[in-house]
C-alpha cells in the first residue's frame, strides 16, 4: 500500500486549510514540549506570523530519563486545543501508547509517532484505525524500507492518511546529535506516494545547524519542515539547545520558502 507502484500519484493530507503533498513547503513548528498555556500561545503567534501553517507540541515526552520533565499530558493536549482556537494553527502531538490513543486522537489534528515507536507495532495498528492523519518518524536506526514497512502496518488497518519523517539516524559522528539523511527524500519520493516532512532539529540537536539543514531539505523538496522553536530557550524544559529563536525562525521561513520555489 505504501508503493508507488500501488498508487502513482502522491497521496495529500488535508489538515484544516492546509494541504501537505501538494507541492507546496509545508511548516510545522512549536516547542518540544508544551510547558504552560503561556509558553505555548507566545511561540504560536511567533511562528504564524513567520508563516508556520501547522503548531507542533508534546504533551507525552518520550525522555532519555525517567527524571527528565515528561510533558503535562492531558493538560498539554487541552493548551493545544486552546492554541488551535486561538491562532486557527491545527495541532500535531505525540502519541506514546495505545493507554492514551484515544485521548491525543480526541485533540490533536495530526498524531505524531516518534522515533522509540516506529515498531511499535501494537501502536502502529492502533494508528491504523485512527480517524486522524498520522506522522510516522523515522526510527533512529531504521532503514528506509523497514520504515515503509511501517507504514504499510497503519495503511493495511485502513487508516492511509500517513505522513513520513526524516528526523535524522545514528551515527558515529559527535557534532551532531543524529546526522540528517537528506538522500531519504529522493528515495522516499521514488518507493512511496506519501509525503515527506524533514525534521533538522532532532537530527542537529543543536540550533547553529537546523538553518543550513532546513535550507538543505528544501532544495531537496521534502514536503514540510518540522522545527522547535521557544521564546526563551535556556529555559526550555526539553530540547533547549536546538529550538530556535523566534527571530531565527522568521529568517528560517524566507530563506526555505525562496529555495523550494526555485529548485
Ligand atoms: C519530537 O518530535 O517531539 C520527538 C521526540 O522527536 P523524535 O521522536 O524524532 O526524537
Ligand atoms: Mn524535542
Amino acid at each position: 500500500l505504501v508503493s508507488r507502484e500501488t498508487k502513482a500519484d502522491d497521496t495529500l493530507i488535508q489538515v484544516g486549510e492546509t494541504t501537505i503533498g501538494n507541492g507546496h513547503l509545508t511548516i510545522i513548528a512549536g516547542p518540544c514540549a508544551i510547558e504552560s498555556q503561556d509558553q505555548a500561545l507566545t511561540i504560536a503567534k511567533h511562528v504564524k506570523k513567520a508563516g508556520a501553517h501547522l503548531f507542533r507540541g508534546g504533551a507525552f515526552k518520550p525522555r532519555t530519563s525517567p527524571y527528565s520533565f515528561q510533558g503535562l499530558g492531558e493538560e498539554g493536549l487541552k493548551i493545544l486545543s486552546m492554541v488551535r482556537d486561538q491562532t486557527g494553527l491545527p495541532v500535531v502531538t505525540e502519541v506514546m501508547d495505545e493507554r492514551t490513543f484515544d485521548l491525543v486522537e480526541h485533540y490533536a489534528d495530526i498524531v505524531q509517532i516518534g522515533t522509540r515507536n516506529m515498531q511499535n507495532f501494537s501502536l502502529l495498528k492502533r494508528a491504523g484505525e485512527s480517524y486522524r492523519p498520522i506522522m510516522l518518524k523515522r526510527g533512529m536506526a531504521a532503514t528506509i524500507e523497514e520504515w515503509l514497512m511501517a507504514a504499510e502496518y497503519i495503511m493495511a488497518r485502513g487508516n492511509h492518511q500517513v505522513v513520513l519523517c526524516e528526523r535524522g539516524v545514528r551515527t558515529f559522528v559527535h557534532h551532531s546529535r543524529n546526522t540528517l539523511d537528506l538522500s531519504a527524500i529522493p528515495v522516499v519520493k521514488k518507493e512511496s506516494h506519501l509525503p515527506i516532512v524533514v525534521d533538522p532539529s532532532h537530527a542537529a540537536g543543536r540550533r547553529d545547524q537546523v538553518l543550513p539543514l532546513s535550507r538543505a531539505a528544501a532544495a531537496a523538496k521534502a514536503h514540510g519542515l518540522m522545527v522547535e522553536v521557544h521564546h526563551q530557550p535556556d529555559q526550555a524544559l526539553s530540547d533547549g539547545a536546538q529550538s530556535l529563536y523566534p527571530e531565527q525562525f522568521e529568517i528560517l521561513c524566507r530563506q526555505v520558502m525562496a529555495i523550494f520555489k526555485v529548485c
